[in-house]
This record gives C-alpha cells, structure tokens and sequence, in this order.
C-alpha cells in the first residue's frame, strides 16, 4: 500500500482524465490534499453542476444550459448560413473569430471506418431536417482537415447539394491533419474568408 485508500482512490479517478498519467494524478492529489477544503468543495461542486446543467442543444447539438442553445435562439444571428462542426470545442474556435454570424451544426465526430463511426452515429439526420424549410441557403463545411474531416465533408456535400442549396468548404490554411479547436484565430478567419464551394 503505497497511499491511504482515499488517496489511492484520487489518484485512480484523476489517472481517467485525458492526458493525465499516472505521476501527474499524483501530483494533482497531493496538490488537492494540501489546498482548502473550500477550494476542494467548489472543485467537486463545479463538475457536478457541469454535468447536471449542460446538455445538448435539440437544434444544433452544441453544449448549453438552456435549450435551444444562446446561438440557435440569438435574433441577430444569420439564419440563412449553417456550419458544420464536428466537435463542441470547434464551435468556440469559431466564436473566437467574431467573424461568423450564422448558426452552427455540431456532428458529435466525423465519419471513421476505422473506429467504427458512420453516417447513423453522427447528427446528419438532425442537420437535413433543418434543411428542409428553404431558409438555408449556405451550409459552410468546417470539419477537421483530417482524413476523417475531408471524407465527411465530401459525404455532406453529396447528400446537401440537392436541396439546390450553396455548400462550401472551409479554406485550409489550416494544418494537415490539424484539429479546428487548435488553429490561431487569425488562421480560422482566412479559412472562413477563403471557403470554396464544393
Ligand atoms: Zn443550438
């Protein structure tokens, strides 16, 4: 027995965090043990309200606390653009810029053969309905550059062009392969800018 259980069970949950090895659990736990109880307390309290309060928005599929989410339910916002995204995080990466102005749709991943994820298991569904009512008229695809990100951009286009509306693909200025949440903002502003039609 290396640590008291209650330490040892610390450790365990913390080592179940992305990115957090074993040594850095530790580090964590004995930083936790050695700071207030207060500050322990509103640690604890913070995730467990997180993950009572926030759900997925029924239009976009974005994270809220209120549902529709603040974007879907802005009166400013641009009605007629939708962008698609794969991952809550690229929503925020987008909002950064303050250069997009219509609505998202988040797809919960990308199309990956190899680990198992198709069309049914993303919210491609839910994003055609919205397509339906003719006040789309550009759906700006802005999937990772990843292998994964082109062939869903590719899928999306051939299943959206026959409603006769504009689909475009995001510039990529961005890195090969790179994730949407990582690029600078300047960056995911020209590949905005520069988005091709598909
Ligand atoms: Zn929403």
């Amino acid at each position: 027995m290396l640590y008291a259980a209650p330490i040892a069970r610390l450790i365990e949950e913390l080592t179940k965090l992305p990115g957090i090895g074993p040594k850095t659990a530790q580090r964590l736990a004995f930083w936790l043990l050695k700071g207030s109880n207060e500050d322990a307390r509103q640690l604890a309290q913070a995730i467990v309200d997180a993950k009572q309060k926030v759900t997925y928005c029924s239009v976009c599929y974005n994270l809220t606390d209120e549902d529709p989410c603040a974007i879907c339910q802005a009166p400013l916002r641009d009605r007629s653009m939708i962008c698609v995204v794969e991952d809550p995080r690229d929503v925020v990466a987008m909002e950064r810029t303050r250069d997009f102005k219509g609505l998202y749709h988040v797809l919960q991943g990308a199309i990956s053969p190899m680990e198992g994820v198709g069309p049914d298991e993303l919210r491609i569904r839910e994003l055609l309905s919205r397509l339906r009512d003719g006040t789309v008229k550009e759906v700006i695809i802005a999937t990772n550059s990843s292998v994964e990100g082109e062939v869903t951009a590719m899928y999306l286009a051939r299943l959206i062009k026959p409603y006769g509306i504009l689909v475009t693909r995001i510039a990529h200025g961005l890195p090969v392969g790179g994730d949407l949440e990582y690029a600078d903002e300047v960056t995911l502003s020209r590949a905005l800018e520069g988005r091709r039609q598909m």
